[in-house]
């Protein structure tokens, strides 16, 4: 199941190139979405057959003329990996000279939950003379509260699968400076659940400035994969339900600027894109 947040805050079943309204089904408040969320997640095991009952029929809103939102809008955190695939720590080290060390030894950062957007929307540059760039990442949303879990277990922790772009000023400040500014987080388009998305250890992932392909790659590449994230993460802090994880990028980042087009796109996931413009 693809589940958007869409317009004010409502929730929809995406079906196709539509959205249904499933607000009323499942029992959202559009004022708490993150907390609608979290009760969603808790209830899925239910809602789901429950959902599917009730939209068999129901009015389907072509996506076109929705504006959709993020899907996770105010997570308690957001756990990134730094250097998770080696041909992007190749990359760094040759124009940067800072990567020496992978997600194996760096272990994690935190990104400000404050920097999320949703598809459409627009990433603000604070700086017109230091280079930003972009970051295609696949990123996962917390089903329930967890702590010490291994990657055997990991699956069942995690309620969804979705894009998300890991927006970075490059420099020699901390991680969390450098990728916290407001905006530098867009996520989209929907929640594809665990159950639709298979393995997400073995997807296709491409990302787009303007035209120009710049990011292509495959999750299998990945250093540490989903499942080895989640427990290297968990074994430090508690990873609360409707908090957000996301696996590090992959070689082909690269600057975006004033008027530029960004778009992600991840297989069994779908696509969005958000604009570029200054601060
Ligand atoms: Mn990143």
């Amino acid at each position: 199941m693809k589940i958007a947040l869409f317009d004010d805050y409502k929730v929809g079943v995406v079906k196709g190139d539509g959205i249904v309204d499933v607000s009323e089904i499942v029992g959202w408040d559009s004022a708490q979405p993150q907390a609608s969320l979290v009760s969603l997640m808790s209830r899925y095991g239910h809602l789901q057959s429950v959902i599917e009952e009730g939209i068999s029929d129901a009015r389907i809103i072509p996506l076109q003329a929705v504006r959709l939102r993020a899907s996770v809008p105010y997570p308690s955190k957001i756990v990134a990996a730094p250097v998770n695939y080696y041909l992007h720590q190749d990359e760094m080290n040759v124009q940067f000279n800072n990567a020496q060390y992978t997600v194996e030894n760096l272990g994690f950062f935190l990104k400000a939950p404050s920097s999320i957007i949703g598809p459409g929307d627009t990433v603000l540059l604070p700086f017109r003379d230091r280079r930003t760039d972009h970051e295609a990442e696949i990123a996962f949303v917390v089903g329930r509260d967890a702590k010490d879990v291994p990657a055997s277990e990991a699956s069942k922790y995690i309620f969804g699968y979705f894009a998300l772009m890991d927006i970075t000023v490059r420099g020699k400040e901390d991680r969390p400076w450098r990728k916290s500014f407001d905006t530098f987080t867009p996520i989209g388009p929907w929640i594809v659940t665990a159950d639709e998305m298979g393995n997400p250890n073995e997807v296709d992932l491409k990302l787009w400035v303007n035209d120009e392909l710049r990011q292509a790659t495959n999750t299998r590449t990945m250093i540490y994969d989903c499942y080895k994230f989640f427990e290297a993460a968990s074994s430090v802090m508690t990873l609360r339900a409707g908090d957000i994880i996301t696996t590090g990028t992959p070689e082909g980042v690269g600057p975006i600027v004033d008027g530029d087009t960004v778009r992600i796109w991840i297989e069994r996931i779908g696509e969005f894109s958000v604009h570029v413009a200054y601060k």
